[in-house]
Formats: C-alpha cells, structure tokens, sequence
C-alpha cells in the first residue's frame, strides 16, 4: 500500500534505468525516502523530478574502489540511518570463448561482486547495530543455469548469491533481513551490449518481463515483517526456468 514503508530511507543503486528505476517508484509509492545512484546525472534527475521531495540523486561511479564508502557517507549525510538498501546496478558481458574481450573481466568482477559485497558488509554492519534494516542484492536466473556466454557473468552471480545466503544467516536474529532476487529475462538496457555486438539478446527470443514485474518482488521483500524473512526469489518469465 502507500504507507507500507512510511518514512524509511532506502538506496537504490542502477536506479537510472530498468529495473532499478523500476524499484525506486515502488518504493517511493510505498512511502520510502529514495536516494537514487548511478552514473549518469540527466536520467537520476528526471526520476527524482517525477518522484518529488521523498526522492534525492548520488552521482557516483559504483566501480571504484571507494564506491561503497563514498555510497555510506552520503547516506549518513542524507539520512543519519539508512532502512533499506537496494543492490541493483550490474552489467552484463557475454563471455563466448573465441570472443570474449579480457578487458571487461575487472568492471564485470567490480560491478556485480566487489562493490556489492563491499556495500552489503558496511551497510551491515551500521544496520545491526541500529537493530533493523534490509539489503536486497540482485542475482540472476544466469546464476543456476550452464549456459553459453554466461560464465563469467553467471558466476559471478552465483558467488553473489552464495555470500548474500551467508550474510543473511550470519545477521539471523539482529533485525537485519538480507535477501536475494534472481530475476529471469527482462527487458532492459542491459542487452545493449550485446545487441551492439551483433548478439541477439536474450530478451529477442524469450517473451521477456519488464522491470516492474522484478520492482514487485523487491518491494514484497521489503515488506516482510515480524519473523519473515523473505529470503531468496526467483522471478523467471513464463517461457524460461
Ligand atoms: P540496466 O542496464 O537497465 O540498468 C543497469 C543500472 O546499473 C543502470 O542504472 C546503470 O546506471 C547502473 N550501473 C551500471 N554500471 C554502473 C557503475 N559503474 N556505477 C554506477 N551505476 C552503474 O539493467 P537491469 O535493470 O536489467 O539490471 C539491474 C540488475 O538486474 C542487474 O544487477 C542485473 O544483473 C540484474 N538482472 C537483470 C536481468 C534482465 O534480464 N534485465 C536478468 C537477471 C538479472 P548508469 O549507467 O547511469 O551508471
């Protein structure tokens, strides 16, 4: 409903596009003070405009080293204590054999894992020992299934996964919920790449979601209350599983 997260502070990191777009006006619809994250400055403004005063922009590049305490100390500034942190922004590499270009190993590895991991262990640790909060980290259903050009993406998805489930069981009783949500295909902009290098992406031949079907679950695992834990999610398209 309009108030199910009334006056919490939330971050939501790729929030200039799809699904994390998607998921900042959900919970700015459910009542959520929203800080919006990413690269490009045009795109977080227009959405914090159509959000209105509940809604604030960071500027930041999420793959830099000091990414995640930059993202701690601007939340801190904003907001003193942050409720809800969104671990959304990620790039997708195919990684065929003959094709794959090396150079996209370290911003793949950055992006998806270690500033993921770096965010969810600061913001942990400030959220325990307020005695509440709630991390969602993004996976994919490329984290469960063996297929071609998904090796280097699909496994860092799957360490991802493997350390949000360990996060979630070390934080057990402290107030602190850590969940994941592994979205099948999706129509977002994160197939440009592909389609750019001639690749089909994935959403030209499976009947894909669009961002708001994965900002629902997003926004059901942040309502959970009392001792439920949503804990992992898997939201595949009909056609795919
Ligand atoms: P989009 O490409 O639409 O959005 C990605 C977001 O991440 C953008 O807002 C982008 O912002 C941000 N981002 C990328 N690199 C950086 C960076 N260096 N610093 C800061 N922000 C960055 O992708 P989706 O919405 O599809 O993906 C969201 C999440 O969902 C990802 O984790 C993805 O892996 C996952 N997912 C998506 C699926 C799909 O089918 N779409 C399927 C399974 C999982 P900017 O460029 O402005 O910095």
């Amino acid at each position: 409903d309009m108030t199910s997260l009334a006056g919490k502070n939330a971050i939501v990191t790729g929030a200039s596009s799809g699904i994390g777009a998607a998921t900042a006006r959900k919970l700015a619809a459910a009542g959520a003070n929203v800080m919006l994250v990413a690269r490009r400055r045009d795109r977080l403004e227009k959405l914090a405009a159509e959000l209105g005063p509940a809604a604030t922009t960071l500027e930041l590049d999420l793959g830099g080293a000091d990414a995640a305490q930059a993202l701690l100390d601007a939340a801190t500034s904003r907001f003193g204590k942050t409720d809800i942190l969104i671990n959304n922004a990620g790039i997708l590499r195919t990684s065929h054999v003959d094709s794959f270009d090396l150079a996209e190993l370290e911003p793949l590895i950055t992006i998806n894992y270690t500033t993921v991991v770096r965010t969810s262990l600061l913001f942990a640790r400030q959220m325990k020992a307020n005695g509440a909060g709630q991390i969602v980290n993004l996976s994919s259903i490329g984290a469960s299934l063996t297929a071609a050009g998904t090796g280097v993406y699909g496994g860092l998805k799957a360490a991802l996964e493997r350390f949000t489930d360990v996060l979630r069981i070390e934080l057990a009783g402290s107030g602190v919920r850590v969940g994941l949500i592994a979205p099948g295909t999706t129509t977002t902009e994160i197939f440009a790449d592909m389609k750019q290098k001639g690749q089909p992406g994935w959403d030209e031949f499976i009947p894909p979601m669009v961002p708001d079907d994965i900002a629902k679950a997003v926004l059901f695992m942040c309502e959970q209350t009392g001792n439920a834990n949503a804990a992992r999610m898997h939201i595949y398209a009909t056609s795919e599983g």
